[in-house]
């Protein structure tokens, strides 16, 4: 499961060059060559899948393994105080890299950066149980 034009196959393949922090059989991690903050690293399977949706769920609970130590050294080797967990699916989402990927940013205090996150409203509690009823009926199927 390899992708000849994919950037982060590349990199596990050694084509392109990364600042490694973690790897074994399955998963890599890597420094972000763009940190939203210093430290910023990156979690990946070795495996190309493009979203979230597409991992074997064995698979995914290793990378999510790795991304807990990620997140684990940010706090104890860096002196994070805080730890953001960040993944992205489909372009509209923010995807940039279309190979699955967990981003592990630690946050210190005065960072600085602030998230662009709006809190919405339903028009009312109908509205909600409506989408809720579609999700219910989505998760037993899949
Ligand atoms: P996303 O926007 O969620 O798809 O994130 C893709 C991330 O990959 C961005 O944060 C980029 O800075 C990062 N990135 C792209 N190319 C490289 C590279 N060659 N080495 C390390 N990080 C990269
Ligand atoms: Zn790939």
């Amino acid at each position: 499961m390899t992708d000849p034009t994919c950037i982060f196959c590349r990199i596990v393949r050694g084509e392109i060059p990364c600042e490694k922090i973690y790897e074994d059989d399955a998963v890599l991690a890597f420094m972000d060559i763009g940190p939203i903050i210093k430290g910023h690293a990156l979690i990946i399977p070795k495996a190309h899948y493009e979203r979230i949706i597409d991992v074997p769920p064995d698979l995914l609970g290793r990378v999510i393994a790795v991304t807990q130590r990620v997140a684990r050294a940010l706090f104890d080797g860096l002196g994070a105080d805080g730890v953001n967990i960040h993944q992205t699916n489909g372009a509209v989402a923010g995807q940039t890299v279309p190979h699955v990927h967990f981003h592990a940013i630690p946050r210190f205090e005065g960072d600085g950066h602030s998230w662009n996150w709006r809190a919405g409203a339903y028009a009312d509690r109908a509205e909600m149980a409506g989408l809720a009823g579609r999700l219910r009926d989505a998760l037993k199927s899949s």
